[in-house]
């Protein structure tokens, strides 16, 4: 998606250790009618596919998730990390390694909020190693629920998780694919 490119191109600033800051944008301060943009293409990315439920994880992946649940007008369900007394016991849970903090965390869903009859669509900010996705697939499937796909602002390709859930056979929609990113240019790619 050319806006969100040129916005990365833009604002976004490459870390060491393979990290892209978005916060001026995407995480921290938002951009909210770029983020609406976001949620239309992933509507019509995902238009066909029966979706009754947007599962992200907390905190950066709600807004993006929201912006596309307006458009389904289905609920937004967010992951919760660690361990909140509010969410209670009945809860689905996955562990999850997140490779730009180097430690592991587990996520929480409030089994009232999946069920068996959900047709979820996976929405988050990045897809890089793929651990917040699988962790979220996960709980999909303890919840007996369907993944009907997955839907990402920025995947960087090079990281492998967006290729292993492609070759999984989800229907993954990334609104940009990083190919390569140094200090002083970032490569995009298509999908293919
Ligand atoms: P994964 O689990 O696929 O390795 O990484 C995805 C998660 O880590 C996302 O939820 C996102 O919050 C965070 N993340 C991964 N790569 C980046 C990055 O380059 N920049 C930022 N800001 N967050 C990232």
């Amino acid at each position: 998606m050319k806006m969100l490119e040129d916005k990365i191109l833009q604002c976004g600033i490459v870390l060491p250790g393979n990290v892209l800051k978005v916060d001026s944008f995407l995480n921290h301060q938002l951009d909210v009618k770029l983020i609406n943009e976001l949620g239309k293409e992933l509507y019509s990315s995902f238009l066909n596919d029966n979706i009754t439920k947007i599962l992200t994880v907390e905190a950066s992946g709600i807004a993006i998730a929201c912006a596309a649940a307006a458009n389904f007008d289905v609920p937004v369900v967010f992951a919760k990390k660690g361990h909140h007394e509010n969410v209670g016991n009945d809860v689905y849970t996955a562990e999850v390694f997140s490779f730009t903090k180097k430690k592991s965390y587990t996520v929480a869903v409030s089994k009232k909020f999946l069920s068996a009859d959900d047709n979820v669509l996976i929405v988050d900010d990045f897809l890089a190693t793929g651990e917040a996705c699988f962790g979220l697939k996960k709980i999909v499937e303890e919840a007996g629920a369907k993944l009907a796909g997955v839907g990402i602002a920025v995947e960087k390709r090079f990281q492998g998780g967006g290729n292993t859930l492609r070759k999984e056979g989800v229907k993954l929609k990334s609104l940009a694919i990083i190919d390569s990113m140094t200090d002083d240019s970032i490569r995009f790619g298509v999908d293919d």
